[in-house]
């Protein structure tokens, strides 16, 4: 699994200025490339450097390792258009601009040495301080540095580096652990826990009554604090995600899941309620994000993760299957079984994990349709 710590760089004067100079140069030589690229119809590395090396080496101060770099640089750019369909077959390559260019390097360009990184420049290797916090710690500790990408962003300089960890063994055998992703609370699991409820939502609700308020207004002011606001409000949301997802991998851990199956998110507009429909769609990329951080935190320790067509699993009943009652938070079935709306939904996801189908007759009520078009505003 390749990781990346973007790690800030300690530069003295001198050394924001080498870095600068080298910044200038590397952009310079990949605009020097793209007249190649755009004449030869070529973004293949090895293709390029025939094509451009020595050209390379003879009207830019880089060296040798450097240049290679700029060859790579210019045909991963391109590639991505090329993946992004903007190079049609039969029309013109467009030049692409490389002004703000971050520096590539690799193994023969900078070397790792304690908390501190050795980098070159056009004057020479400068070493330069290493600021890592516990995050970015945590993922230098756990592989191999790769290659990295040098950028400076309002006159700070980073080195975004690249590191292979070790895949772990999957968990062969064990429970998959069902989790909802929910309207009423954060998340519920299969194994009867449920995070984020209460306090949460109310903050949360909190700031739509107030970010409903800003929007109506429409003053300059309003805009701005509604900005300010937002942002604020994406990195509560993004800490609250990760001590959730951290949460529910260490349940899952806990119970020796060897898979844990959420609802597949596309799906989730079926599920939020007509009057809710403001709050569905602020909070679609917070659901998704929750989700993410559970993969990959998952993925870190070898447990699966599966995402599957969430149709009916709030719907139904988890110990009988036959169409239960849900009242707010609450889920109810003729048979008996009365449970926490969220936890009945994920134990369904569970069984769906485990690969036990409904009975056919189960699934062809109710009409898909009808579903839709009640629950869809
Ligand atoms: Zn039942």
């Amino acid at each position: 699994m390749l990781r990346t710590a973007s790690i800030k760089l300690e530069t003295s004067v001198a050394d924001a200025a080498a870095l600068l100079a080298l910044q200038a140069a590397y952009a310079a030589a990949c605009n020097r490339l793209v007249p190649l690229v755009i004449a030869y119809r070529c973004w293949n590395r090895v293709a390029l450097h025939n094509l451009a090396y020595t050209d390379l080496r003879a009207h830019t101060p880089l060296g040798s390792q450097m240049a290679c770099n700029a060859v790579f640089s210019v045909c991963k750019a391109y590639k991505a258009q090329k993946q992004l369909g903007r190079i049609p077959k039969d029309e013109s390559v467009q030049a692409v601009c490389f002004d703000r260019a971050s520096v590539h390097f690799d193994k023969r360009t900078y070397t790792l040495k304690g908390d501190a990184v050795s980098l070159y420049t056009l004057a020479g290797r400068i070493m330069v301080r290493l600021l890592c916090g516990a995050h970015q710690r945590r993922i230098l500790d756990g592989g191999i540095a790769k290659e990295a990408e040098l950028i400076c962003r309002k006159g700070q300089w980073y080195f975004n580096l690249v590191v292979e960890s070790e895949d772990h063994q999957p968990v062969a055998s064990g429970p998959v652990m069902g989790v909802d992703v929910g309207e009423n609370n954060l998340a519920a699991s299969s194994t009867g826990k449920v995070w984020g409820g209460g306090d949460l939502r109310h903050r949360r609700d909190q700031h739509l009554a107030l970010r409903r308020r800003l929007q109506s207004n429409g003053s300059q002011s309003a805009k701005q604090l509604l900005r300010k606001i937002s942002g604020k409000e994406q990195r509560r949301v993004k800490h609250i995600n990760h001590e959730t997802s951290k949460a529910i991998v260490a349940q899952a851990i806990n119970v020796g899941a060897r898979k844990i199956t959420m609802e597949d998110l596309t799906h989730i507009r079926r599920r939020i309620r007509a009057g809710k429909r403001m709050r569905a769609r602020l909070h679609r990329w917070a659901f998704r994000q929750l989700q993410t951080f559970v993969q990959y935190k998952a993925q870190a320790v070898g447990i699966a993760v599966e995402l599957v067509d969430p149709a009916y699993t709030s719907q139904r009943c988890s110990e009988c299957r036959a169409l239960g009652r849900r009242i707010k938070h609450r889920f109810e079935c003729q048979c008996g079984f009365r449970a926490h709306a969220d936890l009945n939904a994920s134990r369904n996801l569970a069984r769906i994990g485990e690969g036990i189908a409904w009975p056919r007759a189960a699934v062809n009520t109710p009409d898909v349709g009808c579903v839709a078009r009640h629950a869809s505003p």
